[in-house]
């Protein structure tokens, strides 16, 4: 059993704190957000993700999990110390290290024995080092020498799917140059790989470039596909069937070859920018970076632009939305593509009914202040008296809703997907006038 302390107490920090717990450390999750901190000690989290309030709760229940907005209260005394702290990007690209440097320093104020700090923010290469040295320089001007080691411990976990990636996770790296450090870190990890393959021990640097590598490349997958499905559209082929080809391959795999209106939450988008940023101050630029980010930019408009030339002008027209957060299972919002075809929707002067299973609390604080926005109860609710329903994000709920009473309820029949959810034929079935991605109009294929 080790004595952790968390610092950063978001989708990362409370995910790695409670599954640490929950295999018999003794964990403390800090957090100079006061409110969340409140929050969590009343029982509550910050924000959803499945399977975690129950884990949380297990956890605080047997006296493994705690929560603190004190830096006194967590640091003395801990064997490790994570860092799971933002790092937005700068309006240059760069990565903005604020939270992780002034999170080094009240560390450092604070530690009063050997520990292990260990980074999992995503953070351009060279960060880890500097945090050591921001950690040495505080201890300095205290007066104290403590000995620490640091290791850069990147995080791969997917919102939605973020317990069982961090209980069953398929790979876990570990940079670092320190023999002491690597011991701890792998006793630690022991409950979490079945063998000692999936622990990857390598030098810091390049820990903190394969995250980096990781996300470009998923984004590519996907900008690729996006593109692919907008030649489809030209050409009269189908992405379902090309995406089955392709994916067939056991060279290619069949994993993030789904087409859509583009990728987005606080990772993918952020980490392909930061990594372009990195590379172009390295004077080694890569065109590829800018392409998955122009394709995924220009997939929203392109769908925006289908709903658009549907009606000619969207004046008065209601859509109901289906979806907003980022993707199904999570309540994050940040960079949805929700958040783009609201904006443009509401600039073409349509009205909209929005619906998303569990993001309506995070929308209605983000989106209350806007006119000509209801938010509605369910997904049927949405749909009433609608000239469009636009599914955004694909929740389950959605892919089995129920559309003869949609179909009754709304004032026009017609779905544009945004997710290729749904099966064309049946939706033509239905009488519903039906546009996806990347895939022809029913009424448009040759039948022999
Ligand atoms: P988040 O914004 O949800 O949480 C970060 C938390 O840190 C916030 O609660 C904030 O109040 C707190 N914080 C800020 N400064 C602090 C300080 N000085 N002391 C203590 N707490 C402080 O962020 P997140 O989504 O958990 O991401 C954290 C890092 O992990 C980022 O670098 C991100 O890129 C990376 N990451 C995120 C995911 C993901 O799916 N969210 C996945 C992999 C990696």
């Amino acid at each position: 059993m080790k004595k952790i302390t968390v610092i950063g107490t978001g989708y990362v920090g409370l995910v790695t704190g409670a599954c640490l717990a929950e295999v018999g450390n003794q964990v403390t999750c800090l957090d100079i957000d006061t409110e969340k901190i409140e929050t969590l000690n009343s029982g509550n989290l910050p924000f959803y993700e499945p399977g975690l309030k129950e884990l949380v709760h297990r956890v605080v229940k047997a006296k493994r999990l705690q929560f603190t907005d004190k830096y006194q209260e967590a640091i003395p005394g801990c064997d490790i110390c994570f860092f799971a702290l933002p790092t937005p990007l700068n309006e240059d690209e760069s990565s903005d290290l604020s939270y992780v440097f002034l999170a080094a320093k009240q560390l450092a104020e604070t530690m009063d024995n050997y520990l292990v700090v260990v980074n999992k923010s995503t953070v351009p290469v060279g960060t880890t080092e500097k945090i050591r040295q921001a950690i040495q320089e505080s201890l300095e001007e205290r007066g104290f020498t403590i000995a620490f080691d640091i290791v850069s411990n990147p995080e791969f976990l997917r919102e939605g799917t973020a317990v069982s990636d961090s209980m069953k996770p398929d790979r876990i790296l570990l940079g670092t140059d320190s023999t002491k450090a690597l011991r701890a870190m792998k006793e630690l990890y022991a409950s979490f790989s079945e063998s000692s393959d999936q622990i990857l021990v390598m030098d810091i640097a390049s820990s903190e470039l394969a995250k980096y590598a990781a996300n470009a490349m998923l984004a590519s997958r996907i900008s690729f596909m996006n593109n692919l499905a907008g030649l489809c559209e030209k050409l009269g082929a189908n992405i379902k069937d090309v995406r089955q080809a392709i994916g067939a391959d056991k060279r290619i795999g069949k994993n993030y070859l789904d087409p859509g209106i583009g990728f987005g939450g606080s990772c993918l988008p952020k980490d392909v920018r930061a990594l372009r940023s990195m590379a172009k101050k390295l004077g080694h630029p890569f065109c590829m970076y800018d392409s998955i980010l122009e394709i995924n930019k220009r997939q929203q408009k392109i769908f925006f632009e289908k709903i658009l030339h549907y009606f000619g002008n969207l004046e008065g027209k209601t859509l109901a939305f289906w979806g907003l957060s980022f993707k199904p299972d999570t309540d994050d919002l940040r960079e949805a593509p929700s958040l783009y075809l609201i904006q443009k929707c509401l600039e073409h002067g349509a009205l909209l009914r929005l619906f998303d299973p569990i993001a309506m609390p995070k929308a209605k604080l983000l989106l209350n202040h806007l006119e000509n926005i209801h938010f509605a109860k369910d997904e049927y609710e949405a749909a009433e008296g609608t000239d469009a329903i636009v599914l955004v994000t694909e929740w389950k709920q959605f892919q089995f809703a129920d559309f003869e009473k949609i179909g009754v309820a709304v004032h026009n029949k017609v779905l544009f997907d945004g997710r290729n959810q749904y099966c064309d034929q049946e939706m033509a079935a239905l009488g519903f006038d039906y546009f996806s991605v990347g895939r022809k109009k029913v009424s448009e294929m040759a039948m022999t």
